[in-house]
């Protein structure tokens, strides 16, 4: 059978030389594929697994939760987390660039039957009195708004992260209402490395916390959901539903231990080769960035002309295996474990001559 239209080409199997559409590209390390074979594993769906359960309490412990779920990945993580926390007919608020609302195959429609507002924010930052003037309390017309979903990085937003005293009050503000809330963490240890605040005290003022694995830790597969043990076992029973079950998981769930033991601290060095391409690119007369905006391990620039993204971003990868992507009408660059210092002056030297080039 053919393979679905809708499913991206992929190039080859020949690595790109310098990957930066992604920090999901990351290839697991030599020591991390090392943990996983030798892994020690159990049937999942049993709560069995050695691995997995590791997995769990390192995170809950993390987070400063009582309990925590692993799944196949972040998307998962956060329609169950919503799904714990919304019923058909509800709403659910976010920020109008949320992966939740922009990147999940509008998932709180097709599974949970709950209407998304977004909220207009900055960059994917809202504030206090945003949330509280969409907030609904619900009425026989009206549909409550029942729980606040929040990304930290923002994705959409550049890698932006939340001031930490606002991504409380946002979260205690929503308490307040008898809304519940839910922190979008894929990228959360980026935002923990770069604000210098612990996940303990980023998470705390929410109900339901979702970690990557899969994206700057390096770890192949898999995502963390964590939160009190009755929203746990209600997120369990959504998952052994929607068929997220597993059985000797703790293949994956070792590198995800292996991921937040060795690679947390590491993100720094992503953060400023992030500033430092973005730096470079300010020499660049074509390209527009602001590199005050680079918090984290996203950099977001255009062109002059925008009608150029397109064609410079596939010239870029036929001409110098630099790999960059088009989101949003602006272009992305995405940092990771697999970047060096030297991968960045060559992406930088090459989107230079791509543009001079194209004149
Ligand atoms: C990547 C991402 C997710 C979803 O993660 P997957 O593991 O790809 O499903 C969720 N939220 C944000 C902000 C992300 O960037």
């Amino acid at each position: 059978m053919n393979e679905p239209e809708t499913k991206p080409a992929t190039r080859s199997r020949v690595p790109i030389r310098v990957d930066l559409v992604s920090d999901t590209t990351t290839q697991p390390s030599v020591a991390m594929r090392k943990i996983m074979a030798d892994a020690v594993v159990g049937d999942e769906q049993r709560g069995e697994d050695p691995s997995v359960n590791e997995l769990t309490a390192l995170v809950a412990d993390l987070l400063g939760k009582e309990a925590a779920l692993f799944v196949p990945s972040g998307t998962m993580a956060n329609q169950l987390a919503l799904g714990t926390s919304c019923r058909p007919g509800e709403e659910i608020l976010a920020e109008e660039r949320a992966h939740v609302l922009t990147s999940e195959a509008g998932a709180p429609a097709a599974l949970l039957g709950a209407m998304v507002r977004p909220i207009n924010g900055d960059r994917g930052v809202f504030t206090v009195d945003q949330l509280a003037d969409a907030a609904r309390p619900g009425n026989f017309k009206a549909a409550r708004s029942a729980v606040v979903a929040v990304e930290n990085t923002v994705n959409r937003g550049g890698g932006r992260c939340w001031p930490p005293e606002l991504l409380s009050a946002v979260a205690e503000c929503a308490r307040a209402r008898g809304m519940r809330s839910h922190l979008d963490g894929a990228r959360l240890c980026n935002a923990a490395i770069a604000t210098g605040v612990t996940l303990r005290d980023l998470a705390h003022s929410y109900d339901t916390v979702s970690l990557d694995m899969s994206k700057g830790l390096g770890a192949p597969v898999g995502a963390v959901l964590a939160g009190s043990r009755s929203s746990m076992e209600h997120a369990w029973l959504l998952k052994n539903r929607w068929g997220g079950a597993m059985r000797q998981a703790g293949i994956l769930a070792a590198a995800g231990t292996y991921a937040l033991r060795t690679n947390v601290e590491r993100l720094a060095e992503d953060h400023a080769n992030a500033r430092l391409l973005a730096d470079l690119l300010t020499d660049i007369p074509q390209v527009q960035v602001e590199p005050e905006n680079v918090d984290t391990n996203i950099v977001m620039f255009r062109l002059t002309d925008s009608s150029e993204h397109q064609p410079f971003v596939d010239r870029l990868l036929a001409e110098t295996d630099v790999r960059v992507g088009v989101m949003d009408h602006q272009i992305r660059a995405v940092t990771h474990l697999d970047v060096t210092h030297d991968d960045i002056r060559y992406a930088a030297e090459s989107i230079r001559s791509v543009l001079t080039a194209l004149g």
